[in-house]
């Protein structure tokens, strides 16, 4: 059976990206995460996608170190990404400085805005969710008519102008709305990936073919829903693992690879992150079954409070959603 490791998706700058990347969300001990990452690599993996924001840099680091070192795989051959948290709007290069720093590389492949949003952090982007005293979050513009995030994406273009220390930028929890007040301010670097949730109970269609129509690689973030993996219980992807003779997890990396989308899932059991690299050929049909399943029910699990108002479709109240309807 094809491997889903060896999928690499073309980006709009010429440059390409590994479908399946490996996701470093911290567990309660965030130093496994060496372990995860050299698990992974030795596995076939070549892409590890992280942020600042998840704190689990400097143990990635470790992991690179000791595999370069040991020459299992070359900087040359891997795809690591990171990420500019909202409170370090401000500063892109700063936080890039410091993920660069921990991670002990000169370069990142891919360097995203977290989400399109400016929270009030420090010259250090701290604390990540600052908040007035009445427990709201502390904002520094309007989180839906404010147009600081476009700052923040003009100072990543400058990075790629004036250093080597990216190789491409791109976005992640941007909707069509957002991408629509970005993308006639882009000066000269487009984003090449928006990274999202995606799942068969969160399918996004439209704004999946929206990036499409503009050039935009899609990344699925959550493809088993995150903690608890509640996307693996839907009747309709165990039935398919049976089908195909693979692991839910494959049907759900498969549901992304198969629609020229990457993957990233997360796992803290090695076996796990080691043997759900395989790529089984869903038919058109099948894959046409797994979108119905969150047409009719839609459900989106990473609802933390900065996404409000940025108008996903499904997070329920949200101000900007009544533009798709
Ligand atoms: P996933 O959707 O990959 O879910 C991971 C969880 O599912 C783990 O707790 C894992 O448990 C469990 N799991 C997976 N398979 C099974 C199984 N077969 N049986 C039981 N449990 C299972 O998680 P994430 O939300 O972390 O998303 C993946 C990555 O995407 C992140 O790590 C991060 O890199 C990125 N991300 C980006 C965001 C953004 O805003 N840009 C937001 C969220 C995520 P176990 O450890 O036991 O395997």
């Amino acid at each position: 059976m094809q491997l889903a490791t060896k999928v690499d998706l073309k980006l709009s700058n010429g440059k390409s990206i590994p479908a399946l990347g490996l996701g470093t969300v911290p567990p309660e001990d965030p130093s496994e995460l060496k372990q995860q990452v050299i698990t992974a690599i030795k596995a076939g993996y070549r892409h590890i996608d992280t942020a600042w924001y998840y704190g689990t840099e400097k143990y990635i680091g470790q992991a690179l170190k000791e595999l370069f070192d040991e020459g299992v795989i070359k900087r040359e051959d891997l795809f690591v990404t990171t990420k500019v948290w909202p409170s370090f709007w401000h500063s892109p290069e700063k936080s890039l400085d410091k993920s660069l720093e921990d991670l002990g590389l000169d370069y990142v492949d891919l360097f995203m805005q977290h989400w399109p949003v400016a929270l009030h952090g420090d010259e250090n982007g701290l604390p990540p969710a600052p908040k007035h005293d009445d427990g709201s979050l502390w904002y520094d513009d309007d989180p839906v008519t404010g147009t600081k995030f476009i700052e923040t994406y003009h100072k990543m273009e400058d990075i790629i102008d004036k250093t080597s220390k990216v190789k491409s930028i791109g976005v992640s929890n941007y909707s069509i709305p957002k991408l629509k007040q970005l993308l006639p301010k882009v000066r000269k670097y487009a984003p090449v990936v928006n990274q999202i949730e995606l799942h068969p109970q969160l399918p996004q269609l439209e704004l999946v073919d929206y990036c499409k129509s503009k050039g935009i690689v899609v990344v699925a973030y959550s493809p088993v829903g995150s903690n608890g993996a509640p996307v693996l219980k839907v009747p309709l992807i165990q039935e398919l693992a049976k089908k195909y003779d693979v692991t839910t997890n494959e049907i759900t990396n498969a549901y992304h690879v198969l629609n020229g989308r990457g993957v990233l899932p997360r796992s803290s059991n090695l076996e796990r992150i080691k043997t759900i690299i395989r790529l089984p050929q869903l038919s058109e049909d099948d894959l046409k079954k797994l979108d119905q399943v969150g047409l009719q029910n839609p459900k989106r699990y990473i609802c933390d409070s900065w996404g409000y108002g940025l108008g996903f479709r499904y997070w329920e109240g949200d101000t900007l959603s009544t533009e798709f309807d």
